[in-house]
């Protein structure tokens, strides 16, 4: 089979290699050269432009920051859509709103392709285990189709219902890990400066009801998950100003239904001083310097 992968990036980067080392054709794009280089050194076909890699796909997979990306990759003035041959299918696995992947859908269907949202859940070390969960929004002849290309990216594939309800999954989700991040770096920093020693206390946490993923695989604290972000400088993680997306989009979906969401409102703050802070680029993780005096973390 051969596909199409745009965006090369944190989690695109290792996803497209997981393809490649099971030994499907991967034509690749992305803005980044040193994106680009890596992919090259893993096997990939590097291409000039999304149409370049579109043109000779079965299936397009996008990896993009945010919709506005999403928007121009596919419906832009140069979008994948007008090259792409009639009965491909495109799956883009960034994390956006609902309503901007069901309305590509809607353009692609009148062109006979089938477009899908499937966001994932794992983080840049289930990208490079080729363990990510997708949180799949299509109908289910496009569901069976995508599933044998996704299955060499990720251990679970869930089908969540129609286009864009992978992403309500996925803001829900991301919703939760925004507040239970803070909640662990909270509880981490104020342990600590209590004076329990931080590897004891996870040890505790992790064998006891505050046990969650943020405390027991990724936890805010240097040293603690020795393969985490905390644990290399806070780099190469889920940077907090995609949280702080994450958490805008569901801020704005909750607005939608007139829902309340309270402590999403709260941490949001918390990632937005981050970024204003020019940490931004770190992993959301780093949230705990908020409750640590500088010298702490040293
Ligand atoms: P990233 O910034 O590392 O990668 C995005 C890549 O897209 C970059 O390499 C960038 O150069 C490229 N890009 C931007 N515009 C482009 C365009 N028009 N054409 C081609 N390439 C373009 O981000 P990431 O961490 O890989 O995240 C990607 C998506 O996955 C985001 O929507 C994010 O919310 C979501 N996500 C990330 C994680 C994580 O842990 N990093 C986890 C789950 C979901």
């Amino acid at each position: 089979m051969s596909i199409a992968f745009i965006g090369l990036g944190n989690m695109g980067g290792p996803m497209a290699h997981n393809l490649l080392k099971a030994g499907q054709k991967v034509y690749g794009f992305d803005l980044s050269e040193q994106a680009l280089q890596q992919f090259a050194q893993a096997g990939g076909v590097v291409c000039q432009s999304p149409q370049e890699a579109a043109r000779q796909a079965e299936v397009v997979i996008s990896m993009l920051p945010a919709a506005k990306h999403v928007k121009d990759v596919y419906l832009g003035e140069n979008g994948i859509l007008s090259v792409l041959k009639a009965g491909a299918y495109c799956i883009d696995s960034s994390t956006i709103d609902p309503q901007t992947i069901q309305q590509i859908a809607e353009v692609a269907k009148a062109r006979h392709i089938a477009v899908c949202d499937a966001p994932v859940s794992g983080g840049t070390l289930g990208a490079q285990a080729g363990t990510l969960t997708f949180m799949v929004g299509a109908e289910h002849d496009t569901l069976i189709a995508v599933s044998s290309v996704l299955k060499h990216m990720g251990s679970n594939i869930v089908h969540c219902g129609d286009v864009g309800t992978g992403q309500i999954a996925k803001i829900c989700n991301n919703l939760i890990l925004g507040i239970s991040m803070a909640a662990v770096a909270e509880g981490m920093a104020l342990g600590a400066q209590l004076g329990i020693d931080p590897q004891a206390l996870a040890g505790v946490i992790n064998s006891s009801t505050g046990r969650c993923w943020s405390s027991e695989v990724y936890n805010p604290w240097p040293g603690i998950c020795p393969n985490a972000p905390a644990s290399r400088g806070y780099r190469d993680g889920f940077a907090a100003q995609l949280m702080l997306k994450d958490l805008g989009l569901a801020l704005q979906a909750a607005a939608q239904v007139d829902q309340s969401v309270v402590l999403g409102e709260f941490v949001q703050q918390y990632y937005q001083q981050l970024c204003d802070q020019g940490q931004g680029h770190l992993d959301f993780s780093n949230i705990i310097q908020h409750y640590l005096p500088e010298p702490a973390l040293a």
